[in-house]
C-alpha cells in the first residue's frame, strides 16, 4: 500500500493524459516516502507491460532495474558524503542526458535531498532544465524547497508531502497562522509582547515555529509561482531562515526563548 495515495494518483493521472511534467518537485518532511514514489513513478514510466493499470508491474527487467538501481537510463544523484551535491556531479547527469536513451521510453533523473545541491550545481542544473528535451523527468526531491534558486523553482510542477494522510489543517495551525498573518501587520512594540507571552505561556514555541514555517514556505512557493503577496521574494527566504535559525537554538540550546523570538519579529 502506498502511503501517499493522492500523490500518486495526480502521477498516475498525467502519464494516462501523456502530459507528465519535465520536472518535479516532491516536498514536505523527510521521512515521508517522497523518493520511494518518485522510484515507483519512473518504474510505471517505464515498465514494460502493454496496459497501465498494470504498471508498475514490478517483474519486469526494467521494473526489476530500476528498484536495483542499475537501469541505463536512470540517474540518481544525491549528496555525496551527506553533504552537498556537486557541479561534477550535475555535469555527469548532463552527459547522461546526452545519451539516447538505452532501452526505456524516458531518461529519468532523480536528485534527492536537491537543497544540497551547491550554488555553481544549481546554476548547471538551472541550465538542464532550460533546455529542451524528448522524454525526460526530472523529479527532485526536498525537504528544504527555498534553498533552490526561484528560477529553479519556477520550472518544476510542485507536489507537496504530508506526514499525515489528511492535508487538512487543524484548528490549532489555523489560529497559528492567523496570528502570525496579523503579527506582520502590528507595530514592533505589540510583536515584542507577543514574543514574551509566547515564550513565558504554556504553548510550545517550537510547535508554533514549525507551523509558521511550513506557512511562509508555501507562500514562497505561491509568491514564485506570480501570484502576487505582501513579501518579496529576498523577504521571505529571510524569514524562513530566522525561523529555523530561533527553531534550531530553541531545541538544541537553553538560549532565551524571548530574546530569539524577538528576532523573527524584528524580520517580519
Ligand atoms: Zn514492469
Amino acid at each position: 500500500m502506498l502511503r501517499n495515495p493522492k500523490q500518486w494518483q495526480f502521477l498516475k493521472k498525467t502519464a494516462e493524459l501523456g502530459k507528465t511534467p519535465h520536472a518535479l518537485l516532491f516536498y514536505g518532511q523527510g521521512g515521508i516516502g517522497k523518493r520511494a514514489l518518485a522510484l515507483e513513478f519512473i518504474k510505471l514510466l517505464n515498465c514494460e507491460a502493454d496496459k497501465l493499470e498494470a504498471r508498475p508491474c514490478l517483474t519486469c527487467r526494467a521494473c526489476k532495474d530500476i528498484e536495483k538501481n542499475a537501469h541505463p537510463d536512470l540517474t540518481i544523484i544525491e549528496p555525496e558524503e551527506g553533504k552537498e551535491i556537486k557541479i561534477v556531479q550535475v555535469r555527469d547527469l548532463q552527459n547522461n542526458l546526452s545519451l539516447k536513451p538505452y532501452s526505456a521510453p524516458f531518461k529519468a533523473a532523480l536528485i534527492d535531498k536537491a537543497h544540497l545541491l551547491n550554488q555553481e550545481a544549481q546554476s548547471a542544473f538551472l541550465k538542464i532544465l532550460e533546455e529542451p528535451r524528448g522524454n525526460s523527468l526530472f523529479v527532485l526531491i526536498s525537504e528544504y524547497p527555498e534553498m533552490l534558486l526561484p528560477t529553479i523553482l519556477s520550472r518544476v510542477e510542485r507536489l507537496r508531502f504530508y506526514a499525515s494522510p489528511s492535508s487538512e489543517k487543524s484548528k490549532g495551525e489555523k489560529e497559528a497562522i492567523a496570528e502570525i498573518i496579523k503579527l506582520s501587520r502590528e507595530n514592533l512594540l505589540t510583536r515584542f509582547q507577543y514574543a514574551k507571552t509566547l515564550a513565558d505561556g504554556s504553548a510550545d514555541p517550537k510547535g508554533i515555529l514549525d507551523i509558521w514555517l511550513s506557512y511562509f514556505r508555501e507562500t514562497l512557493l505561491s509568491v514564485i509561482n506570480g501570484k502576487p503577496g505582501d513579501y518579496s521574494v529576498i523577504k521571505l527566504k529571510k524569514i524562513l531562515k530566522a525561523i529555523q535559525n530561533i527553531s534550531f537554538l530553541i531545541s538544541t540550546t537553553n538560549v532565551n526563548q524571548r530574546l530569539a523570538l524577538e528576532i523573527l519579529m524584528l524580520e517580519l
